[in-house]
């Protein structure tokens, strides 16, 4: 379907219910977490109801965007149902770290799935995937600018912030033209770009910091492979949450002649690692994610391996060496 006409028919079933549940992927980033808002704000300038509810904690860097303390940690499950249940950046209902069944049990008529992933999946009941966009909070933008709504300063706030993050600050190659004009609309409406940048860039607790020291004393690089890896004990050691290892990869793959990177995880079972890729130009880290039922973008993407550490380091790092790479087409 054309953009234009997922627009339409989105709108349309938007228009023909009252109550909605707005959720996005576990372990929330930037752009889970700014277009969900961005999505609220939407809606209840439609006059409809909804609700905001993530299975993770939201990381303290994004506590300030307007509405974040309407976000709930549990689908409702409070009769009448909502009438449909939207996720954002999703490649199926447990992606989002809720069961499919707490969906089942919410009685949502309607799911609605709306993801700019090129591994994106037509799981729901009504699928928008757009691997063109930056960024699924620019996929909002365009839905707010088509129903006419007004696009408040709350609604710009959260917008930018999905977009600067999922951009990684202006640096995918994602990023083109219509972005910046996107981030023009956003400023003009009453985003903040410096005061969002301070938040997201320049408010890290001291833990996360030492986290990153540990994770860099881990750093392999061999040809243009490198890796790192932090365990549950360094983890501990540093006083560290879930939410502080998000970036560590970026300084890998920050490295000259470094064209793919990868930083493990190690879960709190200890069995298990999340691994998040991150590849420079036409080396396509999705293709390699999804080797491992994981999934996401050319140059960004994660998944999960099973331990132990050495095990699942020899297994990705055989798939990221040159010889090992899909040709493009
Ligand atoms: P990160 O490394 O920042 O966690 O994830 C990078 C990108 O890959 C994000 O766009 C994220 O949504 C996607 N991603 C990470 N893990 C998974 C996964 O297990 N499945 C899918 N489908 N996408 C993932």
């Amino acid at each position: 379907m054309a953009h234009e006409d997922s627009i339409a028919a989105l709108l349309s079933l938007l228009h023909a219910r009252e109550s909605f549940v707005v959720t996005s992927h576990a372990r929330p980033d930037g752009d889970a977490i700014g277009s969900a808002l961005g999505l609220m704000h939407l809606l209840d300038g439609m006059g409809k109801r909804v609700t905001v509810a993530f299975a993770d904690p939201i990381p303290v860097i994004y506590r300030c965007l307007p509405g974040i303390e309407r976000i709930q940690v549990a689908l409702p499950v409070a009769t009448p149902a909502p009438d449909a249940a939207i996720l954002l950046e999703c490649d199926g209902f447990e992606r989002t770290g809720f069961e499919r069944a707490d969906f089942d049990r919410m009685g949502a008529g309607l799911t609605i799935n709306i993801d700019h992933h090129l591994s994106g999946k037509t799981f729901a009941s009504f699928n928008w995937i757009d691997p063109e966009a930056c960024a699924v909070g620019a996929m909002i933008y365009d839905l707010a600018v088509a129903s006419g709504t007004e696009i408040t300063a709350d609604m710009a706030t959260c917008l930018y912030t999905a977009v600067l993050t999922d951009t990684g600050s202006f640096t995918y190659p994602s990023t083109v033209a219509a972005t910046f004009a996107l981030a023009e609309h956003l400023v003009k409406r009453g985003a903040d770009a410096n005061r969002i940048a301070q938040a997201v860039y320049f408010s890290n607790p001291p833990s996360k910091i030492r986290l990153l020291g540990a994770a860099l004393g881990n750093m392999q690089i061999e040809g243009s492979v490198s890796w790192s890896w932090i365990t549950q004990e360094e983890m501990a050691r540093a006083g560290a949450e879930v939410e502080d290892c998000e970036g560590v990869v970026n300084y890998l793959i920050g490295i000259a002649g470094v064209d793919a990177a990868v930083f493990l995880r190690e879960l709190p079972s200890r069995k298990e690692f999340r691994l998040s890729l991150r590849s420079k130009g036409e080396v396509d880290v999705a293709q390699v994610a999804e080797r491992f039922g994981g999934g996401g973008h050319r140059n960004a993407s994660g998944c999960t391996l099973d331990g132990p550490l050495d095990e699942a380091i020899e297994r990705i790092v055989a798939e990221l060496r040159p010889d090992r790479r899909q040709p493009v087409h």
